[in-house]
C-alpha cells in the first residue's frame, strides 16, 4: 500500500531516472499518476486466428514464434528491419519490426505470444507490422481494453501504462469516495475506487463509460461547490448599502428612454446596491444592447450615495471612449470623471491620483492603469469592469480590493453560453440584456472571395458618398509573405489607390496611445470615412454612423470574434452591411462562414464556435481565466454540468460550509482547488 501522496517511485520499476520522465509530464504522486487519464481507449479484445485475419484490420493474434528473428539493414542503408515468421494452428504469417533492436531478445524462437497489430497485405501476402506483444498467458494490455496516454518521447506508452497498473494496485484500498452516497444515489453514478480504474483498464466499455461520467460529473461539481460556495461566503460580509436609489435625475439626462431589458438589469442592480451585501453581478447582453448606460446608471447612484466609483476597459481606445461618452452626461448631473490610462505622463497620473484621493474624483474611468497601487480610492464602493472576460480573474479581483466589500459589476459583450457562464461565473449573479434598442436593422452579412473586390470597393465609394463610414479590420499589421495575410498598412496605401478623394485612417496596436486617440477621434466626427485597422477596434468601439464592417481574412478569425467585430456597425439607424473576405475555402470554412451569413444571435454563434473549436479556442488562451479541466469536456458534457450544477446547488443547501462528517473528503477536494494545491489528501 502507497499513500495517494507517496512518490511515484515506491512503484516497482520505476527509478529516478524513469521518474524524472514522468515529473516532465507534471506527474510526481500516486494521485498524479491516478488522475492522468489516457487520451482515448483501444478496444484490443479481438483475437483471431492467422487464417482468419482479414488486411486492414487491427486485431490480436496468439502463435509461436515459428522461424529465428532475423535482423538486416534495409536497402537505404538506415533502418535496422527485423522480421520473423508465427505459426497457429491455422497457418503462418510474417511479421516485421523496424529499428527495434530490443525485438531480438525479448522474442524467443519457439515461445507463444499474444500480438497486437494492424494486418497489412503486400502482394497478396498478410504481414502484421510493428505489433505490440506480450508473452501469452500473461497478457496485461492486449486482450483487453487498453488506455492510450498523451506522451513525450522519452516515455513508451508501455511504461506508462505499466505505471498506472502499479500504482492502482497500491492504492486500490484506500481511495476514499469524494461524493456522498446520496449523491451518487440520485444521480446514478459508480464509486470512485471503481471509477479511477476503469478509466484506465476497463473491462468493458460499458464500465469505461459509467467511470467517465462519474469523473466528469465530479469534476463539475467540485468547480460549481467551489464557486458558488464562494457567492455563500461572501454573503457574510456587509458593505455599502446604497439608501438613495432614484435614478430619474439620472434617465432624464439620457437622449433616449432606456429599453425594458435595460431598466429590468438595471432593477435588478438597484436591487442589490440596496441590499447591504456586495453585489458580484455579470451583465450579459449581445453587442450594442446597451450595457454601458446600464453601468452608468449604477455610478451614478454610487456617487449620489457619497461613494466613488471605477470602470475599467481592456483597451485604452474603450476607457478613452467611455469617458468621452459618459463624462459629459455625468457633467450634466454634478458629477466629476477623469479618466486614467498607461499612456499618461506621470506627472498627470500624479495629479490624477492626489485629485482621488482628495476626494475631488467621483468617478474614474480607466484601462489596467486603475489597479496600479499608486491609484488609492478612499471610498471606493463601486467596481465596474466592461468586456470582463478580457481581463484575467486576478485583474477583476485587483480592482474590486481598492475597497472593501466594494459592489462589483461586470460586463461581457461576448455572448457566452448559459451552461458556460454557470461555470465560469458560478461565483456571479448574472442579469442579460436580451433586447437591442429600437430602430435597429438587421446587418446583412456576405461571405465573399477576391473576384468581388473591386465590386466592394465600389460598394464603400457608395456608403461614404451616402454619408456613412467604413472599417476594414485585417489580421496583420504588416507583409509577410510566408503567411500572405492582409496587412493593415499596406492595404490602407491600396486602398487610397482604389478610393481617390476618400479619407481613410489607420489604427493598429504598435501606434502611440496618442496617436491611437487622434484617429479614433477623427473617425468618431467623421473626419475619417474608411477606418483600416487591426482587432483593437474589436471591444466595445462605438461610431453609430459606421454601417459597413470588412474584414479580410475572415477565416483567420473565430465565429464569435467576427460577431464582435460586426457589432461595430448597425449602431444607429441606418441599414448596415458586413462583407467577410474568405482566402481560404474548404469546407469547414465556408460552414463557419455560412453560420455568421444566417445568423444575427451572437449566443447562438456563440454556441457554434464552442462547439466546433472547443472552449480554449473559444476564449482564446487562457484569456478566460477558466481552470483546466482534466477530464470534463465544456463542449460535450453539458448534460451533466446542468446535472451536477443543481446537484451542487443542493448540497450547499442543506450543508453550506460542508460541515457534515459525509462531505469531509469533497471540502478537501475544494480547498485544494482554491490554494491550486497539488497532491490530494496528502
Ligand atoms: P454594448 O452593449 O455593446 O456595450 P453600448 O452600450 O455601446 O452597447 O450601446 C450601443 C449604442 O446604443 C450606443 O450608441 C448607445 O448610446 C445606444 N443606446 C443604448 N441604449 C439605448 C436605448 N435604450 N435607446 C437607444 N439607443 C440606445
Ligand atoms: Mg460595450
Amino acid at each position: 500500500m502507497a499513500a495517494l501522496s507517496a512518490p511515484i517511485t515506491e512503484i516497482s520499476g520505476i527509478g529516478e531516472v524513469t521518474a524524472k520522465k514522468f515529473n516532465k509530464l507534471g506527474l510526481v504522486t500516486m494521485w498524479d499518476l491516478l488522475t492522468y487519464y489516457p487520451v482515448r481507449l483501444e478496444d484490443r479484445r479481438t483475437t483471431k486466428k492467422i487464417s482468419d485475419l482479414i488486411p486492414g484490420e487491427t486485431v490480436c493474434v496468439t502463435a509461436v514464434v515459428f522461424t529465428p528473428i532475423n535482423g538486416r539493414r534495409s536497402a537505404s542503408g538506415g533502418t535496422m528491419v527485423f522480421r520473423a515468421t508465427l505459426r497457429d494452428e491455422s497457418g503462418f504469417l510474417p511479421v516485421t519490426f523496424f529499428n527495434n533492436k530490443y525485438v531480438k531478445n525479448m522474442l524467443v524462437q519457439g515461445r507463444e505470444y499474444t500480438f497486437y497489430g494492424k494486418v497489412t497485405a503486400s502482394m497478396g501476402r498478410l504481414e502484421m507490422v510493428s505489433p505490440e506483444f506480450e508473452p501469452a498467458g500473461q497478457e496485461r494490455f492486449t486482450k483487453a481494453v487498453t488506455p492510450v496516454y498523451a506522451s513525450t518521447a522519452g516515455l513508451p506508452q508501455r511504461i506508462i501504462r505499466k505505471a498506472v497498473k502499479g500504482a492502482l494496485e497500491l492504492t486500490k484500498d484506500i481511495l476514499p469516495e469524494t461524493l456522498p452516497a446520496a449523491i451518487r444515489d440520485r444521480h446514478r453514478l459508480c464509486g470512485l475506487s471503481f471509477a479511477i480504474s476503469s478509466i484506465h483498464f476497463p473491462p468493458d466499455l460499458e464500465s469505461a463509460e459509467l467511470a467517465r461520467r462519474r469523473l466528469v460529473f465530479e469534476e463539475f461539481f467540485i468547480l460549481q461547490t467551489a464557486l458558488r460556495g464562494q457567492k455563500l461566503l461572501s454573503r457574510n460580509f456587509s458593505a455599502f448599502p446604497f439608501a438613495n436609489t432614484d435614478l430619474s435625475p439620472f434617465t432624464a439626462l439620457l437622449p433616449y428612454e432606456l429599453t425594458n431589458a435595460q431598466k429590468r438589469v438595471v432593477g435588478e442592480i438597484t436591487a442589490d446596491l440596496h441590499g447591504g451585501y456586495p453585489m458580484n453581478r455579470l451583465v450579459q447582453g449581445d453587442v450594442g444592447c446597451g450595457k454601458t448606460v446600464v453601468a452608468a446608471a449604477a455610478m451614478y447612484l454610487a456617487v449620489k450615495n457619497g461613494y466613488q466609483a471605477a470602470m475599467m476597459a481592456p483597451t485604452e481606445i474603450l476607457a478613452a471612449q467611455h469617458y468621452a461618452e459618459l463624462g459629459p452626461l455625468f457633467d450634466k448631473a454634478g458629477i466629476n470623471s477623469r479618466l486614467i490610462t498607461g499612456s499618461l505622463t506621470k506627472k498627470r497620473k500624479t495629479e490624477l491620483a492626489r485629485e482621488l484621493a482628495e476626494n475631488k474624483i467621483d468617478i474614474l474611468f480607466g484601462t489596467h492603469a486603475l489597479i496600479e497601487d499608486s491609484v488609492v480610492f478612499p471610498r471606493l464602493a463601486l467596481a465596474v469592469t466592461d468586456e470582463q472576460h478580457r481581463f484575467g480573474v486576478r485583474q477583476r479581483a485587483r480592482l474590486a480590493e481598492k475597497g472593501e466589500g466594494v459592489h462589483i459589476l461586470a460586463m461581457t459583450a461576448t455572448p457566452i453560453p448559459r451552461s458556460l457562464a454557470l461555470i465560469m461565473y458560478g461565483d456571479m449573479d448574472v442579469s442579460v440584456v436580451d433586447e437591442l434598442p429600437p430602430g435597429r436593422q438587421r446587418i446583412d452579412t456576405f461571405c465573399v472571395g477576391e473576384n468581388m473586390r473591386q465590386r466592394i470597393n465600389a460598394f464603400i465609394g457608395r456608403e461614404v458618398a451616402a454619408g456613412h463610414q467604413a472599417y476594414v479590420v485585417c489580421p496583420a499589421i504588416d507583409d509577410n509573405p510566408s503567411t500572405e495575410l492582409k496587412a493593415a498598412v499596406s492595404y490602407s496605401e491600396n486602398l487610397h489607390a482604389a478610393l481617390p478623394g476618400i479619407s481613410i485612417g489607420l489604427l493598429h496596436g504598435r501606434m502611440k496611445a496618442a496617436e491611437k486617440d487622434a484617429v479614433m477621434d477623427a473617425f468618431s466626427k467623421n473626419e475619417i470615412s474608411v477606418l483600416v485597422s487591426t482587432t483593437v477596434i474589436e471591444v466595445g468601439v462605438n461610431v453609430p454612423n459606421a454601417t459597413m464592417m470588412i474584414v479580410e481574412n475572415a477565416e483567420r478569425f473565430g465565429l464569435s470574434q467576427l460577431h464582435q467585430l460586426r457589432g461595430r456597425v448597425g449602431r444607429g439607424r441606418s441599414k448596415s452591411y458586413c462583407v467577410l473576405f474568405a482566402q481560404n475555402t474548404d469546407e469547414q470554412t465556408l460552414e463557419r462562414m455560412k453560420i455568421m451569413v444566417n445568423s444575427n444571435d451572437g449566443l447562438k454563434i456563440a454556441e457554434k464556435d464552442l462547439s466546433l473549436r472547443g472552449p480554449g479556442e473559444f476564449f482564446g488562451s487562457r484569456q478566460h481565466g477558466l481552470p483546466e479541466l482534466r477530464i470534463a469536456s465544456l463542449a460535450n458534457d453539458l448534460e451533466v454540468l446542468k446535472e451536477s450544477g443543481s446537484a451542487a446547488e443542493e448540497l450547499l443547501t442543506s450543508d453550506p460550509h460542508l460541515e457534515k462528517e459525509e462531505n469531509i473528503y469533497l471540502k478537501r477536494r475544494i480547498d485544494e482547488f482554491f490554494s491550486e494545491k497539488k497532491g490530494f489528501l496528502a
